[in-house]
């Protein structure tokens, strides 16, 4: 954890759940919400709306897991930042390595994207992280510190902007880096942040995802550099998520 900085534990719903799970859940994590971390849940684009309605008493953020690097258009199935800002949310989650693998993005389109977040008053979270080839072959920081260069726009520390380190081989694995390797990889994060961003880059939250669960959050969160969370699976039953959450 980095000193006076609030962490922030995000719930990665992915394309999960029914209209009335997502509410139920959403509620479920209003109610049982404690002071402390900042909470944040992503639900799919067809449920944005209704969660934050259930969330309408305050305390429990609404983000996008994608948008659209352009405001507007001819862009059949895609969410312009805009559109989000404008049913609630605050977040968007940028770049993931399901986007990455599943839509071929590149880290110009993830920074395009977190561009178009930004100008729309979204703060973005961008993820970044190493396959376990390039683990394996000792390249993870590489990657990563590439991952950043590519991906993070200049206005990114002005606004707050949130990184999150994901491991692609630990996302639903149950597989998690050992505590040296993730406190490695947020110290060389932090590093790149501060020389890019000066002072700024200090106090810019960086999440740890990939198989986070209750058993092993608190540990995670302990670890210096380490300001929250990306949590999927376990984002999907409320007590989970909110022992997660305890743990800071
Ligand atoms: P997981 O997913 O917690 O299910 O591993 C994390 C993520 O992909 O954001």
């Amino acid at each position: 954890m980095t000193p006076g900085v609030r962490p922030l534990i995000a719930g990665n719903w992915k394309m999960h759940g029914t209209l009335r799970e997502a509410t139920a859940l959403a509620e479920a994590v209003q109610t049982g919400a404690k002071p402390g971390a900042e909470l944040l849940v992503c639900p799919p684009f067809p449920y944005l709306v209704p969660v934050g309605g259930a969330l309408a008493k305050g305390g429990v953020a609404l983000g996008g897991q994608d948008c659209h690097a352009a405001t507007k258009g001819a862009h059949t199935g895609d969410v312009a930042a805009p559109m989000l800002r404008d049913v609630g949310a605050t977040y968007v989650i940028l770049g993931h390595s399901e986007r990455r693998a599943d839509h071929g993005e590149t880290d110009a389109v993830v920074r395009a994207k977190a561009e178009a977040a930004l100008a729309a008053g979204l703060i973005p979270i961008v993820c970044v992280g190493e396959s376990e080839a390039q683990r394996l072959a000792g390249e993870a920081e590489p990657v990563v510190t590439g991952q950043l260069a590519g991906s993070l726009p200049d206005g990114f520390a002005a606004a707050g902007g949130v990184v999150a380190y994901e491991p692609v081989w630990a996302i639903g694995t149950g597989r998690t880096p050992t505590e040296p390797d993730i406190a490695a990889i947020h110290a060389a994060i932090r590093g790149n942040l501060e020389s890019r961003f000066s002072e700024a880059g200090s106090a810019l939250r960086i999440l740890y995802g990939g198989s986070v669960k209750p058993g092993n959050a608190a540990s995670i969160l302990a670890l210096a550099h380490v300001d929250g969370a990306l949590v999927g699976g376990a984002s999907l039953v409320a007590a989970d998520f909110l022992a997660i959450a305890a743990g800071v």
